[in-house]
């Protein structure tokens, strides 16, 4: 596509990360596409953005989603950062196969990152090829997509475009490039990073930017830079403990895939639970568990405590004050975690506003811990719970084992009058299913995108259930049992 350059599309985006933390910043071009072919585009988040799906689609559109064609005045770079790989300190990550194309203005007035993963080799590339397949690209685009539709921050999937060129893996497969969105793709291993360097004016711009980017309230407290350390422990205790409601694994927490928006981001061996289990773990290289469903909220707090360390010298010259106010502000973390936990456990068993604490938890924890006994499915047997508040406790009931401890339990519930219309809105018909998503990412992979398409409609409206989608609401038929994802990058 090189030799017969389209004009570029006319699309301003701006390059205030790139102007404001040079440091942090590599100028960088994305490698030459073969043959560019869009698989999917997100029209509805193209709106959003104020792109005209029509023109993405165009031979200039496919230059802008491949990097390949920039707007004038457009800045792309590789952005450095640091983070902690499963515990092991990594001085230097960055984009190794991704570029920050710019920044988008909302019609809204809100930023957003424009950002490509797979499209070539930058010098943080390590030993990488810098590149990405079909399969992996369009799993980030199916389950971003997917939290984004269950009401969880996400970074956003715009479009995932076959390069013409394969990749080599196990096996040789199609290559591909994801474009996404991002709040920003700060990250706790950019505040790493900054601070490895020793230079404390490039700290405080990397955290003034993350205050007028995302937590604009920090600006005007008394200690700026602890209030920002507050508002990320805040926004991130809320989106583990979403994870956490909704069955989400993340897979690789590492310390470069947590944001400072608050958003999930980095979706590699991520998959949903199907048995309820707080140890499940499904990716191929976490063998210790580290990132295992249920340690989710203890590794995220330990990431920002890696967070706090970074800021110290921004949050008072003498270091004890700086590590003893640091300390108190994680100290909040457990408490917004458990409230916002809490308040959504109220309403996936549809309790009524008034209900005393101590009810509400003990029947939440029973009631996790008769799933747990029997391995449930997770999202089936919560929905199916809607239909006992309505008065048919059978389709929840056949899944348990222990059949008088669930009657008893179940009596205790009906008797707080449960709402089964809330419950609808919160407990979803529809998750990425991990069979549904390999065998539509293996149709994908072989040239047929029917089944990823459809599983991308499904999954728009989770909650709402819809004749003629059954086995979307099932789960894996041949038992799923020890299903591994694999990073597949
Ligand atoms: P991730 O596991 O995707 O969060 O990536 C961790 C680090 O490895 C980041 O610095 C990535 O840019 C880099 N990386 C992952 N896959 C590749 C690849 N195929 N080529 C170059 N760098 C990569
Ligand atoms: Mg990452």
């Amino acid at each position: 596509m090189s030799t017969t350059a389209p004009t570029p599309l006319d699309v301003h985006l701006e390059h205030r990360f790139a102007d404001a933390l040079p440091e942090l910043a590599m100028a960088w071009q994305a490698e030459d596409v073969p043959a560019a072919t869009l698989l999917t585009l997100n029209e509805e988040h193209a709106l959003e953005l104020g792109l005209d799906p029509a023109h993405l689609r165009s031979p200039a559109g496919l230059g802008l989603l491949t990097g390949t064609v920039v707007p004038a005045g457009a800045t792309p770079v590789a952005q450095a950062y640091a983070g902690h790989q499963f515990g092991g300190w990594s001085p230097r990550l960055g984009d190794g196969r991704a570029l920050l194309l710019g920044e988008l203005a909302l019609p809204d007035g809100r930023m957003r990152d424009l950002h490509l993963k797979g499209s070539g080799r930058t010098p943080f590339a390590r030993g990488g090829d810098g590149l990405a397949a079909v399969g992996p690209m369009l799993r980030e685009h199916v389950v971003s997509e997917a939290l984004h539709h269950l009401g969880i921050p996400t970074t956003r999937a715009l479009a995932v475009v076959a390069t013409g060129r394969e990749v080599r893996r196990e096996t040789l497969l199609p290559g591909a490039l994801l474009a996404r969105t991002a709040a920003s793709h700060l990250r706790v291993g950019s505040f790493q990073y900054a601070r490895s360097l020793g230079d404390p004016a490039l700290l405080r711009r990397l955290a003034d930017q993350a205050i007028d980017r995302h937590h604009p309230d920090a600006r005007t407290a008394e200690r700026p830079y602890l209030a920002l350390l507050e508002a990320v422990t805040a926004a991130q205790a809320a989106l583990v403990a979403q994870w956490m409601l909704v069955g989400f694994v993340h897979g690789v927490l590492n310390t470069d895939n947590v944001t400072i928006s608050g958003e999930t981001i980095d979706y590699g061996p991520c998959a949903f639970l199907d048995a309820y289990d707080p140890a499940t773990s499904f990716s191929s290289i976490d063998e210790g568990g580290r990132y295992a469903y249920g340690q989710q909220p203890t590794v995220t707090l330990w990431n920002l405590a890696r967070l706090a360390e970074a800021l110290l010298p921004l949050i008072d010259d003498d270091e004890e004050q700086a590590v003893a106010l640091a300390t108190a502000s994680l100290e909040g973390y457990s408490a917004t975690y458990t409230a916002r936990l809490d308040a959504g456990m109220r309403r996936k068993l549809g309790l009524p506003e008034g209900l005393a604490d101590d009810v509400a938890n003990a029947l939440a924890a029973d009631l996790l811990a008769l799933m747990r006994e029997t391995g449930v499915d997770h999202t089936s047997f919560w929905r199916r719970l809607s239909a006992a508040a309505r008065g048919d406790a059978e389709p929840a009931r056949a899944m348990v084992l222990d059949l008088a401890a669930f009657d008893a339990w179940c009596e205790r519930w009906r008797a707080v009058d449960p709402d089964p219309a809330v419950m609808d809105r919160h407990n979803p018909v529809y998750v990425p299913r991990n069979h549904l998503v390999e065998e539509a990412l293996t149709a994908a992979t072989g040239g047929d995108l029917g089944p990823v398409r459809t599983l991308i409609d499904v999954l728009a409206a989770p909650y709402d259930e819809r004749p003629g989608l059954e086995r979307f609401a099932q789960p894996d038929p041949d038992g799923g049992a020890g299903f591994r994802t694999f990073c597949g990058t």
